[in-house]
């Protein structure tokens, strides 16, 4: 039986998971779980998977449900110091990070020091500290195994070929609901049409990123430090029907790719049970009815945010992490209607420009640079 932990388990990928773990339950057993909020969810999950704790961060939330479940078996915690513990529970095999945000990358770090190997969605850590992530990971061998779609198709085509030999990485995106929007267009996009991605069901923050290829960015951020490659070796390329997830060139210029539905519980799957392959009950890839798979260029001047993001790694340092910081209050003020959709890129933009870059950022640095990105980002 493999221990499993889920932190941001009533999410998108967080409930998708669960459903993973319901259909292998004599393979996979639950012992951590968490909210932010949503205490309603949490519970039904709990009655479900009976784990031994779980975080509700929000401490008045937190507090309603520890008196809901009085009498049962269940630890509630709350808080990050809570949020630590649900990722970090004696005899834990894997901890499925699926939080929003780079809130995940404490309880990230807290693991990798427990030894305990993480199944990695939540992508705004690596953005963030991916330097500092990578080497806890490395002296403690901690794998980190990809949950994203994209970083799960790299991974799977690497498998039997040597790193040495990669060429480049080709990320595929699809463009998102804006792909043919003109410039003056996306001037006026609307919270609802933002929140309407054309292939992928996911939270709100991820849909927003799609949207402006913010997410994109993060995801080329992420490759270069799941995979330790150079910034010229990562490429992008819009394939609007996501169904090739990823490829690798290699020097010889033999391209292998992965594919599949588009279906996250797909790659979730694979870092549970990796490295094996196990059969499943999800719809296969049917050629005849995905008979056409298109290509074009990405336009990094109608979605700047995936330049941002080519900028900052070109950068270095602690530019990554400003960019996410700033994204994420960006991402939030739209959410709330507060600012436009091209006001994104232009407050990314601006708090990267006036960052003084630090070159090698240890933790604190880090937080320091998040937290002062955020109180920028605020005032802009
Ligand atoms: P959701 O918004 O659907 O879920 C986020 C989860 O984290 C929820 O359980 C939420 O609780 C919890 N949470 C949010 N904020 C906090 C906080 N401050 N403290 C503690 N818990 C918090 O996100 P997704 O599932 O879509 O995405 C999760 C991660 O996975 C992101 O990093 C995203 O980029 C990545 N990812 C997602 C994909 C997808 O298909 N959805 C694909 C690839 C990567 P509550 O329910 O109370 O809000
Ligand atoms: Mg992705």
């Amino acid at each position: 039986m493999k221990k499993l932990a889920i932190i941001g388990s009533t999410g998108s990928i967080g409930t998708q998971a669960l459903s993973v773990a319901a259909e292998f339950s004599e393979e996979i057993e639950i012992i951590g779980l968490s909210t932010n909020k949503n205490i309603d969810l949490l519970e039904e999950q709990i009655k479900s998977f009976h784990p031994k704790a779980v975080c509700v961060m929000d401490p008045d939330a937190a507090s309603i449900l520890d008196k809901r479940l009085a009498g049962k078996k269940v630890e509630v915690l709350t808080g990050i110091d809570g949020l630590i513990a649900v990722s970090t529970l004696a005899g834990c095999d894997l901890l499925l990070t699926a939080v929003s945000g780079m809130i995940g990358l404490k309880p990230t770090l807290a693991a990798i020091s427990e030894g305990i190997n993480i199944a990695l969605a939540n992508k705004e850590t690596l953005v963030a500290a991916g330097q500092l992530v990578m080497e806890a990971a490395r002296q403690k061998d901690v794998a980190i195994l990809p949950v994203d779609s994209e970083h799960s198709a790299i991974f799977q085509c690497l498998r039997g070929n040597q790193k040495e030999a990669i060429k480049r990485v080709i990320i595929t995106a699809s463009g998102g609901p804006f792909r043919t929007w003109s410039a003056e267009e996306l001037k006026h996009v609307s919270l609802d049409q933002a929140l309407k991605h054309p292939n992928w069901s996911m939270g709100a923050k991820i849909t927003i990123d799609s949207a402006s290829m913010m997410n994109k960015g993060l995801e080329v951020i992420e490759a270069k430090w799941l995979f330790g490659l150079r910034l010229d070796q990562i490429d992008v390329i819009v394939h609007p029907q996501s169904i090739i997830h990823s490829m690798i060139e290699y020097v010889d210029h033999s391209t292998i790719a992965q594919m599949g539905m588009p279906d996250m519980a797909l790659p979730i799957q694979y870092a549970f049970f990796y490295p094996e392959r196990v059969a499943n009950s999800r719809d296969p890839l049917d050629f005849t009815k995905a008979s056409t798979l298109t290509f074009e260029k990405p336009d990094m001047v109608r979605f700047p945010c995936l330049r941002l993001a080519f900028d900052a790694l070109k950068l270095g340092g602690s530019m990554s992490c400003v960019l996410n910081a700033a994204n994420e209050i960006a991402v939030a003020r739209f959410l709330n209607k507060e600012i436009g959709f091209t006001d994104i890129p232009r407050i990314n933009k601006t708090v990267m420009n006036q960052h003084q870059l630090i070159g090698d950022p240890g933790l604190s640095d880090i937080l320091a640079a998040d937290s002062w990105a955020r109180d920028v980002a605020r005032h802009l």
